[in-house]
């Protein structure tokens, strides 16, 4: 799970500490690329993904819509004929930073993949029923007319999810919803409860790829049963703040 790339002198979507943490460099994407084609993986869409679950590939997918997804992203993945699923949130669309309809419509001509990231980037366990519908059955079909084509995939803002936005995301005509939950995906998991693994910023091609073949993954758990303890003990606004403080944005 990657989000912005960054490149030099140009500013990323937002400057919080929060997320720029989650902005991996061109340059370390590149070579996690390289990396991944050198050890014999192939990066794969979600769809591409469900269709041969084989040995050696590995899903590649970007949250949010940023305009990097097409400018850098897509290119370098193109080069080593790399699939991936590009989540895009509607409501972002047209901002500083993001995509455009037209350019996600450009990265769909290329070949990609593109899932939804909801109508506003929502935590979707925080918001009422109607919506939840507008956030995933709406989105879905926004972004539907905008692609001309199906929307398939879904993934959650901020990793929040339950079972009622899972069913939600389900209903609304989704065949898989991604969280943030970290692990790989087996046969018989859940495709309405996705694992994923952030690719932060600093990620080591080696690093990258002992995650691949789901090494190391014990420890990143443990942290994050730790934070989702604290997420439902202080509910996601105080968490929030919390973590902004202590990240030094107070
Ligand atoms: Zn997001």
């Amino acid at each position: 799970m990657y989000h912005e790339l960054s490149v030099a002198d140009r500013p990323l979507c937002h400057a919080e500490p929060g997320y720029a943490r989650y902005a991996v460099s061109v340059d370390d994407f590149r070579s996690h690329l390289e990396q991944l084609s050198e050890d014999g993986w192939t990066g794969k869409s979600v769809t591409e993904a469900l269709r041969s679950f084989g040995n050696k590939s590995v899903c590649i997918t970007f949250d949010d819509g940023c305009e990097t997804d097409l400018l850098c992203a897509a290119p370098l993945l193109k080069e080593r004929s790399f699939g991936a699923t590009f989540y895009v949130t509607i409501g972002y669309l047209g901002q500083k930073g993001y995509l455009t309809e037209r350019r996600v419509r450009d990265l769909h001509e290329m070949g990609f993949e593109i899932g939804c990231h909801s109508m506003t980037h929502p935590y979707l366990t925080d918001v009422n029923d109607v919506q939840l519908r507008q956030e995933t059955a709406g989105a879905n079909e926004r972004l539907e007319q905008i692609c001309g084509s199906r929307v398939e995939h879904f993934s959650c803002p901020g990793g929040r999810w339950n079972a009622r936005v899972a069913d939600a995301v389900r209903n609304a005509g989704f065949r898989t919803m991604a969280t943030s939950q970290t692990g790989i995906n087996k046969a018989n998991t859940d495709p309405f409860a996705l694992n994923r693994v952030a690719v932060l910023g600093g990620t080591r091609s080696d690093v990258l790829l002992r995650t691949c073949r789901g090494e190391g993954l014990f420890q990143a758990r443990l942290g994050e049963t730790i934070r989702d303890s604290a997420k439902r003990l202080l509910g996601n606004r105080m968490y929030d703040s919390l973590r902004k403080s202590l990240l030094g944005n107070g």
